[in-house]
């Protein structure tokens, strides 16, 4: 039997309080039951169901699910780049409308980078092209982040002499100089290599120790969430759906090896997959809602 109709009595349960309650403040990102779809002449293709959730200033906001529920439909659309169906996203209580330079994105490809610029005019072009900063300004700024990212000795490479994993890092130090409201990250890491992929959240995590940016992070992996994130939003395959959201602020790279993480792995998982849950969500989460 397909699980869609059972988790269509999903609703209430999510905007119940799993996670601890919030402070009185306006979510700098608010996604309203959207629905996401892909209408072509032939067909139309469901990537989302009503979907919503907060993001507040200064989270490290994730999307998890599995491949195929929606995620990075999501984050297009929390870009601008897509309208929804149905439903309404707003950052500051203003609707979005189309993208915009108070959010950027940091995708999985190593190819977001123009070849013919180098690192250094990479992370500048935004700063001019939205008209920022002057010249000198942008330079300024771009060596500020090249240099936190680690790329000092590369500003005048050029992105084919880069590994992997330093092409992210211009692609972070692009994103962060433009100071966004929200910086967007689709599996920014998912095609490094397993020893970078963990160094590069060890720095993404001690990046927003020090500026405190605002993080909406998709990924498919239950162990990067619970890394990365400081709230988790579990998606159902297929079209997406709320399945819960859960805080995971305890949790960073010290906690990995722990006892705690890995139970906490566990349940995000059996949320996620398992027959069960999907079948009694509401007892299920009562069950599971804390990490
Ligand atoms: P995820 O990032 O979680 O893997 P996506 O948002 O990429 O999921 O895709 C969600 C669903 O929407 C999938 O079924 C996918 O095939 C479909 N989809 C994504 N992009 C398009 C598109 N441009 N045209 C048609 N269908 C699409
Ligand atoms: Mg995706």
């Amino acid at each position: 039997m397909s699980q869609q109709p059972q988790l269509h009595a999903v609703p209430k349960w999510h905007t119940q309080s799993i996670a601890a309650p919030r402070p009185a403040v306006q979510p700098l990102l608010r996604a309203e039951g959207i629905s996401l779809e892909y209408r072509s002449r032939a067909h139309t293709v469901r990537a989302t169901h009503d979907v919503s959730f907060d993001v507040y200033r200064g989270d490290r906001f994730v999307l998890l699910g599995p491949s195929g529920c929606g995620k990075s439909s999501l984050l297009k659309a929390a870009g601008g780049f897509i309208a929804p169906s149905a439903g309404r996203i707003s950052i500051n209580g203003q609707a979005v409308n189309g993208p915009g330079p108070d959010r950027v994105a940091v995708f999985q490809e190593f190819d977001q980078l123009p070849p013919w610029k180098t690192v250094k005019q990479n992370v500048m072009f935004p700063l001019l092209a939205s008209k920022k900063l002057k010249r000198n300004e942008a330079e300024e700024r771009a060596m500020h982040w090249i240099g936190k990212v680690g790329l000092a000795g590369f500003a005048d490479a050029y992105p084919h002499t880069l590994s992997g994993g330093m092409k992210q890092r211009v692609a972070i130090a692009r994103a962060l100089a433009m100071q966004p409201e929200v910086l967007l990250m689709d599996e920014p890491f998912a095609a490094l290599d397993a020893l970078t992929r963990r160094k590069m959240q060890e720095e993404l995590g001690r990046l927003w120790e020090e500026a405190r940016f605002t993080l909406l992070f998709v990924t498919h992996s239950i162990e990067e969430a619970l890394v990365v994130g400081n709230r988790i939003l579990l998606l159902s395959p297929h079209p997406g759906r709320v399945r819960a959201e859960l805080n995971s602020h305890q949790f960073g790279l010290h906690s990995t090896g722990s006892p705690e993480f890995q139970s906490a792995a566990n349940r995000i998982h059996r949320l996620l997959f398992d027959e069960d849950t999907a079948a009694a969500p509401e007892s299920a989460v009562g069950r599971r809602l804390a990490l």
